[in-house]
């Protein structure tokens, strides 16, 4: 028994040492915006991101965090939790099991969605990458039915910046508007629009229409410039507020600050006639997919979204737009200097790649 003990230790022992482990690297990066975007309340040139790689073996997962100001985590934050999760993702081998090292993850700190799903997509794409699968195929996704994607248009004070934003638009089905600075101002935004496209337009007021009154009064307005949705018209505590404007218009509402994270999903079901769910907001694809499928139960709309990000972000995002109503997935086309390559948006449509994971390489 002894004699066969001993060559299994050594064994065992050899075999561990052998074993690869994953390695977490992560590192501050300025996307550029293509133009300044502006909303409600602010506007910017540049957004900040925090990009992440898990690797193992030959293989690397890609995966961000893209930080708008009002998510209130920043570049500092997001780098102390990777620190605070290095040794968790630096201890994992294969086979991956990405929802419990998620579940591990998730508990290290309250918070830090952003932070969060940069971890999350990173260990989905390496997942399909080791099993050599894209992941809407491990996940039974269709990716023919993959929706076209809206394209945003910023606020701009200035008639021919709006102008040259829709004409360089000219790929897109479907427009976004970002409204919420006063009746005059949204009404020439959408005026200027409509002199020179007759495209479905998406209005995100960003909380920006203060009473239910003024959010009617736009509605009503805006559904006979062709408008077929909203997000977000008031601010996000206005919970009765929203429930009797969705009452008075047929136009869907939707919320999209008020819904961070699958705790939210149930809650605002009275109030509104759909969700906005956005990976930095909720903390990955699985947080997503949850809030999917709850929302579904619910009969509430879906919308999947982003921040101003790169394709890591996206293509991840894009596995999961078949899934849902409506797509706003065009943060990489804002931004200038996107690293990667991934998922294309092909005659406005998102476009799912036959390649492993979520698609994403570096360029
Ligand atoms: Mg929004």
């Amino acid at each position: 028994m002894k004699r066969l003990l001993f060559p299994a230790i050594i064994l065992a022992l050899l075999f561990q040492s052998c074993e690869k482990t994953a390695q977490l690297s992560y590192e501050p990066f300025t996307g550029e915006l293509r133009h300044a975007f502006g909303i409600s309340t602010n506007t910017r040139t540049t957004t900040p991101i925090v990009l992440t790689r898990i690797t193992l073996g030959d293989k690397t997962g890609y995966g961000e965090a893209a930080l708008p100001p009002y998510l209130k985590e920043t570049q500092e934050s997001v780098c102390a939790f990777l620190q605070l999760a290095e040794p968790v993702i630096n201890s994992c081998t294969e086979p991956l099991n990405v929802d419990s090292i998620m579940q591990v993850v998730n508990a290290l700190a309250p918070g830090n969605h952003a932070a969060k799903a940069s971890i999350d997509i990173a260990l989905h794409d390496l997942y399909g990458k080791l099993l050599g699968k894209p992941l809407w195929q491990l996940w039974g996704i269709d990716p023919n039915a993959t929706p076209c994607t809206s394209y945003t248009i910023g606020y701009d004070a200035c008639d021919s910046i709006v102008l040259l934003k829709v004409r360089e638009a000219d790929w897109a089905k479907i427009l976004k508007v970002k409204l919420g600075r006063g009746e005059a101002e949204d009404k020439r935004m959408i005026s200027l629009i409509r002199s020179i496209s007759d495209k479905p337009i998406y209005v995100d007021a960003n909380q920006g229409w203060p009473t239910k009154e003024h959010a009617l009064m736009m509605c009503q307005w805006l559904v006979e410039q062709g408008v077929v949705m909203i997000e977000q018209p008031m601010p996000k505590h206005m919970n009765e507020e929203h429930a009797w404007l969705c009452e008075q218009v047929e136009l869907p509402i939707l919320a999209d600050e008020a819904c961070q994270t699958y705790d939210d999903v149930a809650r605002l079901a009275p109030y509104y006639d759909g969700i906005n769910i956005k990976l930095m907001k909720c903390g990955g694809l699985a947080e997503a997919r949850k809030m999917i499928t709850l929302a579904r139960e619910l009969g509430m709309q879906v919308m999947i979204g982003c921040m101003t990000e790169t394709r890591a972000g996206i293509s991840a995002a894009t596995t999961l737009s078949p899934l849902v109503d409506y797509a706003d997935l065009d943060g990489h086309v804002l931004i200038a200097n996107d690293p990667y390559d991934g998922i294309q948006i092909v005659d406005g449509k998102l476009t799912l790649v036959n390649k492993p994971g979520t698609g994403v390489s570096p360029l």
